[in-house]
């Protein structure tokens, strides 16, 4: 069996500080590609930097986080377009972007929020990219926007977490979900009850390392190293075979990035 991490920040410290001992551990543990998504116009440059080694093939997309919207203005997604257009054949997806609804509260700047993934997305629908998008508290209105961009990119809703209703309206535009560490909590039943109806073809896996503790974790931080259990969480909320398990969430990420 081979893995991949779908959504991992090894720009970030202190997965940083550990490259290339961290691939050949990922190596070891089959964890073969990971998808690192940029986060804000201050880790493009580490984002595209990042090397493939002989064991571990890195991908890149590059985005703005609503997390890191603070004093940007419009100017900056020119910048992001030209980056993306420079490194084509480097990049796989525009991410990570998204609609943060607990910020939004905090920070008042949902509409900021909406112009950036909206002109992110627009940029995607361009360059003919998928899209790796992050979500909280803000389904309907990621969902609204989808449908009235007419986005027809797909890519994956990152972390996902929800209902088979919510589930359904991204599969339905052609999105994969990512499934991470929450499933390795037995509180978080409604994803893990959703997880376990979704078709298939719907799933890749990933860490969102280093955020994203998963359940009993003893070190400080998360790791893609932690694929591995993620998957076995999952091979005990479905009914396929491991093998089988394993061979589709590898075809749903080749197929989501056109790998
Ligand atoms: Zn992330």
């Amino acid at each position: 069996m081979r893995f991949t991490d779908s959504h991992c920040h090894l720009d970030f410290d202190p997965l940083s500080h550990q490259l290339p001992n961290l691939l050949l551990a990922c190596s070891e543990r089959s964890v073969k590609r990971i998808v690192v998504p940029g986060v804000s116009p201050d880790n493009w440059q580490q984002v595209l930097a990042l090397k493939s080694t002989n064991q571990v093939t890195i991908f890149k997309a590059l985005g703005i986080h609503p997390w890191y919207l603070k004093g940007l203005d419009e100017s900056v997604l020119a910048c992001l377009e030209n980056l993306i257009v420079n490194n084509q054949d480097k990049l796989v997806a525009v991410g990570e972007i998204g609609i943060d609804g607990k910020i939004a509260e905090q920070q008042h700047n949902l509409p900021q929020q909406i112009q950036f993934f909206d002109r992110q997305l627009a940029i995607a629908s361009k360059r003919k990219l998928p899209a790796i998008i992050h979500h909280r508290k803000s389904h309907p209105i990621i969902v609204e926007r989808l449908k009235s961009l007419r986005f027809e990119q797909g890519g994956i809703i990152h972390a996902f977490s929800g209902s088979y209703q919510q589930a359904k309206h991204y599969i339905d535009r052609g999105f994969k979900l990512g499934i991470g560490g929450t499933i390795t909590y037995e509180r978080a039943e409604k994803t893990r009850k959703t997880v376990s109806k979704l078709p298939l073809n719907s799933m890749v896996l990933e860490t969102d390392a280093p955020s994203m503790p998963i359940f009993s974790q003893k070190e400080p931080h998360n790791s893609p190293l932690n694929i591995p259990l993620i998957f076995n969480c999952l091979t005990k909320l479905r009914a396929e075979s491991a093998e089988q398990l394993a061979f589709q969430l590898e075809n749903n990420i080749t197929s989501a990035f056109n790998l």
